[in-house]
């Protein structure tokens, strides 16, 4: 595949619109016509996953402002994906034990 170059695809922070440093752009993986990134905003310090396809001659990208550092960002690329059965099991703690669940939280400030 001939990869489309991420400088000239993910130019610009979303958010404040400043240059990303080429340094600032890191490629997390890659699976098949998919790359995944995540650009950190010299200016801002915000910083973004984003999604590049590339098939057929076209290029398309999604992004996702994130509070994630590239170091965590390294770390989670290579987890194993959350499973559904996990999903709904976080859903029932916070609906049915969610009062409980405050109660510590406040406990623990006081
Ligand atoms: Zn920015």
């Amino acid at each position: 595949m001939d990869n489309a170059n991420p400088q000239k695809i993910l130019g610009h922070c979303p958010l404040c619109h400043a240059a990303y440093a080429t340094s600032e752009i890191r490629q997390l993986g890659e699976k098949g016509p998919t790359r995944l990134f995540h650009c950190t905003c010299t200016d801002c310090g915000h910083a973004v996953l984003a999604v590049i396809m590339e098939t057929s001659g076209n290029i398309s990208s999604v992004g996702l402002v994130t509070d994630l550092e590239i170091q965590d960002a390294l770390r989670f690329a290579e987890l194993p994906a959350v499973s559904s059965d996990e999903c709904i099991a976080a859903h029932r703690v916070l609906e049915q034990d969610s009062c409980a669940w405050c109660a510590r939280l406040l406990d623990k400030k006081a």
